[in-house]
């Protein structure tokens, strides 16, 4: 069953994109699936709902999945931009021209359409609110704005009760009351609410949410044309999970190299991996025993990745975002 989850952070929470000398700084402004989906999976372990073994079987052979979270402004879904997506300095906005590009299959020049003498910067990757369309079929949006603050932590020794040397960090915390959406995937029924962790420094009360979750299908899909990854991508020509299959001809988006987590049972790193960031437009074929919006795993060095491959057909990303 593919539900629709809407998160709201009830204390602050640091979710970040890597881990600094310092400490924590550089919140990402939204969740990442293998985060919320880690998030899940430990609360149903404490409501009792999955086992230990179960935990472990879900480590072997992922069956609960989560795309990435993103924020809810003002009741309307934040999205990855497009790679066609550019802010204007002038006009104080973001024109994502991914639905001309859709339309015409190319893309001659990305121009503000206000002033052509505007200096456009690129948006992409970034996390945008869709506004409106304007003339030329081109997406007025927003950068979503996500409260943080900055502060200072000392780390104190569990064992000796006294500072720990070292253990002073920095970081910037996303503020409680902020809300989430997401898509989440269970081939078993999921309680309505659940209290969720997410993000680094659970002990010292950072990242409790409250996470609620309305069935929204469990039909298969198939389609073929272009998509938007709401998720990171996986560059793989094929993408194999289960009876669900996503065949890439062409991806357009930009690649970075990423340590892909910690595996929590067989305590070792896993490997860096390659991925297209969030946002970017893809063309090919899925075809699948139930919804890809929770995103298709991917098993790779031994490992499987999860959060990856949430693909959405372009036309439903506009409509997601309230326009088009
Ligand atoms: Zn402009």
């Amino acid at each position: 069953m593919l539900y629709e989850a809407r998160l709201v952070l009830r204390s602050p929470a640091i979710v970040v994109e890597r881990r600094t000398e310092r400490g924590y700084v550089k919140p990402l402004g939204y969740i990442p699936g293998s985060t919320l989906r880690g998030a899940i999976l430990d609360a149903l372990r404490a409501e009792g709902v999955l086992s230990l073994d179960d935990l472990r079987r879900e480590a072997e052979s992922p069956s609960v999945l989560s795309s990435p979270a993103y924020p809810l402004v003002g009741g309307k879904r934040a999205l990855p931009a497009s790679p066609f997506a550019a802010y204007c300095r002038e006009c104080g906005v973001v024109y994502d021209f991914a639905p001309v590009y859709a339309r015409q299959g190319k893309l001659e020049s990305i121009k503000c359409p206000v002033g052509r003498d505007h200096t456009l910067k690129p948006a992409y990757p970034g996390i945008v609110v869709y506004k409106r369309v304007a003339e030329g079929g081109v997406v007025v949006a927003e950068k979503a704005p996500i409260r943080t603050f900055r502060s200072t932590s000392v780390g104190v020794s569990k064992r000796r009760g006294a500072f720990e040397r070292g253990m002073l960090f920095d970081y910037e915390a996303v503020a409680e009351g902020t809300e989430f959406w997401a898509y989440v995937w269970a081939p078993f029924d999921l309680p309505g609410r659940l209290e969720v962790t997410v993000g680094r420094g659970a002990s010292r009360g950072f990242g409790w949410a409250e996470l609620t979750l309305k069935a929204a299908g469990s039909a298969p899909f198939s389609a073929s044309g272009l998509f938007v990854a709401l998720s990171p991508l996986v560059p793989l020509k094929k993408a194999s999970w289960g009876d669900c299959t996503l065949e890439v001809e062409r991806v357009l988006g930009r690649t970075y190299r990423v340590l892909a987590g910690w595996d929590s049972f067989k305590r070792s790193p896993l490997p860096v991996v390659e991925l297209v960031r969030q946002g970017a437009l893809v063309e090919g074929r899925v075809s699948c025993n139930r919804d890809p919006r929770a995103g298709i795993p991917v098993r790779l060095g031994g490992y499987w990745l999860t959060g990856v491959n949430a693909v959405v057909p372009f036309g439903e990303y506009l409509r997601g975002g309230g326009v088009g």
